[in-house]
């Protein structure tokens, strides 16, 4: 395939250094299971499952087919006082992989729409049940929720704030919960720092007062932050404090739904039930865009209320369960579970685990973890340019290694597909320890 021509002055590219970006552009035209072809025909062995979201690898014959018999039968039908049969069967496939009595499910397009939506519907649930006055939400430091203002406000990444403004006005944040001291090199779940969901209880809680409080929102397992994985006990530990003093636990599993951590959700893998939890990438392995959130009967139910004829909670997305994203869905979910993908990620991860591991003592490297089909590789910042040796690292990887990583600051994180293979991981594995030596 020769180069391909285009003008490149008009498209801004979303969380890119455009000019870098254009002085070089980096072009994937193609894709096929664990890999893309680039516009210059290389292939790129995918180790990020697109953006965390591809998870049953590229182009599914069956997802393809899905898609394009829904395009010749319903392109668009609004669910706005009408719909179709799409998000009625995708919400029950959803519903049917989630815990406990979480069974009612709101579609988004994307992550950012699923935070905000979350937080509202926290709101509208307050209000609903008379207490309209806990309105004060309870993010964490290093969060990314979304570029939404609910979720740069509940987010605690310090550049995706910054220049924004004021944000929501009640906001409070926990600490983050990694500590090189004790977390530097970590398999799993390290089995230091449970006590920092204590914060919330002595120090947030009185500050503000319980009554005023409407949720506490959490990654279960940080992605976009570089791959923060909670110390053992720490999300239990939250979920008592929120019980004890009647505060909803929202649960961002927009990273983390979906198998990659070898379950459906992170709540089954960490044996906490949240009360409402957004979803998004691996839905419908991102075939067309798709985010929601699932909340206990109880939320809905309290919120059903007024006269027949008005809308109970006024807030949608003219897209909200599209025909395409739906069908993408269903499709996406039998192959999960013909294939038993998300045991398959289960076990990958393992073989994930042992080979990032095995990076430790490339030069610059001061930290590796993992929980899943995640591994992230901290390198040290240069004095000066934080995040330049991991942008390097990904360019590297990138032009030279044939391998797709995704990079945080000066962290450099793998999220590989489900479908991937031991000869998949032992790529990038590789590909990353040659960069780590290359790049100094
Ligand atoms: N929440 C979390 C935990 C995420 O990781 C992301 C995206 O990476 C989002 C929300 C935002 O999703 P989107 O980019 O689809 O808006």
């Amino acid at each position: 395939m020769g180069k391909m021509e285009l003008d490149l002055s008009s498209f801004w590219g979303p969380f890119t250094p455009n000019r870098h970006f254009k002085s070089a552009p980096r072009i994937l035209a193609s894709a096929k299971d664990m890999h893309y072809t680039t516009d210059d025909g290389r292939q790129l062995l995918d180790g990020t499952s697109g953006l965390w979201c591809v998870s049953a690898g590229h182009c599914r014959q069956r997802i393809v087919d899905a898609v394009k018999a829904q395009l010749d039968t319903l392109d668009f039908a609004p669910s706005f006082q009408v719909s179709h049969p799409g998000p009625f069967m995708a919400a029950q496939r959803i519903a049917e992989l989630a815990p406990g009595d979480l069974n009612k499910v709101f579609f988004t397009n994307s992550g950012s729409e699923a935070v905000d939506t979350a937080l509202k519907i926290a709101l509208a649930y307050w209000r609903a049940r008379g207490e309209g006055h806990r309105n004060v939400f309870i993010g964490r430091e290093r969060a990314y929720h979304g570029v939404g203002f609910g979720g740069i406000s509940v987010g605690g990444m310090v550049g995706n704030r910054k220049v924004f403004g004021s944000l929501l006005p009640r906001v409070d944040h926990l600490r983050h919960t990694f500590d090189i001291e004790h977390h530097a090199y970590c398999k799993g779940e390290p089995e230091w720092g449970a006590h920092l969901a204590d914060e919330l209880e002595q120090r947030i809680i009185p500050l503000h007062d319980a009554s005023n409080i409407a949720a506490v929102i959490v990654e279960p397992v940080m992605g976009s932050t570089g791959a923060l994985i909670p110390p053992r006990g720490y999300l239990k530990r939250l979920r008592e404090i929120c019980d004890k003093y009647g505060l909803l636990l929202i649960f961002d599993e927009v990273i983390t739904g979906f198998g990659r951590l070898g379950k459906p959700f992170a709540s089954q893998y960490f044996d906490v039930i949240p009360d409402l939890f957004t979803f998004a990438k691996s839905v419908n392995n991102a075939t067309v865009p798709m985010g929601g959130v699932v909340v206990r009967d109880g939320i809905y139910e309290a919120c059903m209320q007024g006269p027949e004829h008005v809308v109970e909670l006024m807030h949608g997305y003219t897209y909200s369960g599209h025909p395409l994203a739906a069908a993408a869905t269903l499709a996406t979910q039998d192959l999960y579970r013909e294939e038993d993908l998300f045991n398959r990620a289960a076990e990958m991860g393992k073989y994930l685990e042992a080979g990032i591991h095995s990076l430790k003592g490339l030069p610059n490297v001061i930290s590796i973890r993992n929980i899943g089909m995640i591994g992230g590789v901290e390198v040290a910042p240069r004095p000066g340019a934080p995040g330049k040796r991991g942008y390097e690292i990904f360019l590297d990887c990138f032009w030279n290694q044939g391998v797709l990583t995704r990079v945080s600051g000066d962290i450099v994180v793998f999220a590989p597909p489900f479908i991937a293979q031991r000869k998949h991981i032992d790529q990038m594995i590789d590909a990353l320890g040659k960069s780590l030596r290359t790049v100094q």
